[in-house]
């Protein structure tokens, strides 16, 4: 028998799977405490159950205007703005935050052959995706710009530099791919440490679950359909903790002459990446990891996904152009699928020959 589920969203499901919980049982439920909020450069929603939730709401929020502080581009003295503007000069004295996320962003660039490259501030500005400079750029000013793109000329503190920097002047990093999941972790880790016992934190679509689910079972968390309006699933996928990232071509992007741009860029055209995808959902424990692999993923393809896969504890789905979904066996099982005019296939050789 064909089943359809009306189009749900992820905090719809947890709140009535919730509601559910507390009737059937016979406990009062743990104070419980959900804010919409404006952080990170993208909406929030943050949902908590445990003592001072309410609190612990306010904490969160003041700790993602750190992170900012901290990630931004276009903050004056953040981190990443200093290390810009010294691109070519003198290495930057971070926050501890800040070398963590650097060190993985280096290590995923590297493990992607730079697909996911944090120096793609030169790129990002140049096409101004999300922007109302927004422009499909000449040939050669994409050459050129593509040119300050390269992850290797990152270079971290050593015994004698005290701070990062950038090799050439013109080089920028871009933490948009990365810095949304490093918060998610940041937060969950701070929040368990207070005493909030689970918890739901959508930080514009990177969604982390921790903790018990309150209504009893597992969390179930809605996948976008990239074609439709947000907060339509074409499935969910469900999990006792952890993170589920996408990466789309819905989020940012401008239509010239029937043609999408979007900002996943890829370093090595200096364009939006074509790879026959709508969207990459990564599936892991750690946001950071999972935000950086979806960017890389999306960049890479399903064809070329396979040694990155093979080197971090992560499941993949990957939404194609012709409505496919392809994604890694163990996902499959966890996985269901709603809307039934996709079709579902295993992704061929998840491991490593
Ligand atoms: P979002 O949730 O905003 O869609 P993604 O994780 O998909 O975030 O990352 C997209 C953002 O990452 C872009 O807006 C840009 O800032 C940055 N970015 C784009 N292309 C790359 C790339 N190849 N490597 C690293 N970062 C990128
Ligand atoms: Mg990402």
């Amino acid at each position: 028998m064909r089943r359809r589920l009306h189009p749900l969203i992820a905090s719809i499901l947890v709140s009535l799977a919730f509601t559910a919980g507390f009737l059937f049982s016979h406990h009062r439920p743990p104070e419980a405490a959900e804010r919409h909020s404006f952080a990170l450069g993208t909406l929030v929603h943050l949902k908590l159950y445990g003592p001072g939730a309410e609190d612990a709401l306010d904490g969160a929020l003041d700790r993602l205007n750190e992170l900012e502080d901290a990630f931004s581009v276009h903050r004056v003295g953040s981190d990443v703005a200093r290390i810009n503007e010294s691109a070519g000069r003198e290495p930057v004295p971070v926050r501890p935050e800040t070398d963590r996320v650097l060190r993985l962003a280096r290590e995923v660039a590297r493990a992607s052959g730079g697909a996911f490259d944090p120096t793609v501030g030169p790129l990002v500005s140049l096409w101004g995706i999300g922007t109302p400079a927004a422009r499909i750029p000449g040939k050669e000013e994409i050459l050129r710009t593509r040119g300050l793109v390269g992850w290797r000329d990152l270079i971290p503190p050593d015994g004698t530099e005290k701070g990062w920097k950038l090799a050439r002047p013109g080089q920028a990093l871009d933490l948009g791919g990365i810095a949304k999941g490093y918060a998610g972790d940041d937060l969950a880790e701070r929040l368990r440490r207070r005493g909030i016992l689970a918890g739901l934190l959508d930080l514009g679509g990177n969604i982390l679950v921790f903790g018990p689910h309150p209504g009893g079972g597992n969390w179930t968390i809605g996948i976008q359909d990239p074609r439709k309006p947000r907060g339509t699933p074409l499935g969910s996928v469900t999990l006792e903790e952890g993170t589920v990232v996408t990466s789309g071509v819905y989020e940012r992007f401008f239509e010239q002459q029937g043609v999408r741009y979007h900002h996943l860029l890829d370093p090595a055209t200096g364009v939006p990446a074509r790879s026959g995808l709508l969207s990459v959902t990564v599936v892991a424990s750690s946001s950071a990891l999972a935000d950086a692999l979806s960017t890389a993923l999306f960049v890479l393809g399903p064809a070329r996904s396979r040694s990155l896969l093979a080197r971090y504890p992560a499941e993949v789905l990957f939404v194609t152009e012709d409505r496919k979904i392809l994604l890694t066996p163990s996902l499959r099982r966890r996985f269901r699928l709603t809307d039934r005019s996709f079709t579902l296939r295993d992704l061929p050789g998840e491991k490593a020959p």
